[in-house]
């Protein structure tokens, strides 16, 4: 079985009607991590029809994810992840969106490792904001792949699994499907996951 553990984190996100927004002036980020990286910047997505200025901040590790979730509960902010941009819709940006911190995966949350490379049982684990490229090239170098992919590469596998996305492979009439793959979601390959969520009871 060719598994598939991401560590990932999720946090809530609603579709969105806004228009590309460029009057949103930078809200104050006070009390923010000193050790998270952040800047005020422009977020384009891939088709270009979201192109605001917008906080992103740039975690090294799922505990600064963490320092971010506590520092936006304990300071009436929202954060919201964001991968490489690809999505169609306005999934990142929504209305109301002033006081977001984006949270870019890609830059620093990017690893992976081979946890088995034994045919028929094969896994790894891979970083949210890793790119379907990468994790296809560094795959190769173990002599492995996946059936099924988006077709583009430059999409990450958090986002990918955060949309439900799935391959362009199909069976043909007589293909079998090899052993732990999948020709649907990319989500069905995952056997586990690591996720940043809200505890009702420490309210953190
Ligand atoms: C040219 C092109 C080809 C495409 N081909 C395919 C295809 O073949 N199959 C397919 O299924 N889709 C396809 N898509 C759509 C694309 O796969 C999805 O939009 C995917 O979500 C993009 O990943 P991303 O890294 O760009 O995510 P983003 O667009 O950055 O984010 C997408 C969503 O995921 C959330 N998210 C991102 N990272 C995380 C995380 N770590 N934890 C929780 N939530 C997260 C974001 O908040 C947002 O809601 C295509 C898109 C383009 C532009």
């Amino acid at each position: 079985m060719l598994g598939l553990l991401i560590f990932l984190f999720l946090v809530p996100n609603y579709f969105c009607e806004d228009n590309t927004r460029n009057d949103i002036r930078p809200v104050p980020l006070i009390n923010f991590p000193n050790s998270v990286k952040v800047e005020y910047t422009n977020f384009r997505n891939w088709a270009g029809e979201t192109n605001i200025q917008t906080w992103i901040a740039y975690p090294e590790s799922p505990d600064q994810i963490l320092q971010l979730a506590n520092w936006a509960k304990e300071n009436s902010m929202k954060i919201r992840p964001c991968g490489l941009r690809h999505s169609w819709s306005r999934l990142v940006t929504e209305k109301g969106f002033d006081n977001v911190v984006l949270v870019d995966t890609t830059k620093h949350l990017n690893k992976m490792g081979i946890i088995s490379s034994t045919p028929g049982n094969a896994s790894f684990w891979a970083e949210a904001g890793l790119s379907m490229v990468s994790i296809l090239e560094q795959l190769e170098s173990s002599n492995l792949s996946l059936a099924s992919v988006p077709t583009t590469g430059d999409v990450s596998i958090g986002g990918v699994v955060a949309v439900g996305g799935h391959g362009l492979g199909i069976p043909t009439a007589n293909d079998k499907k090899p052993l732990g793959h999948t020709f649907g979601s990319i989500s069905n390959l995952v056997i586990e996951f690591t996720a940043v969520v809200f505890d009702s009871t420490s309210k953190r």
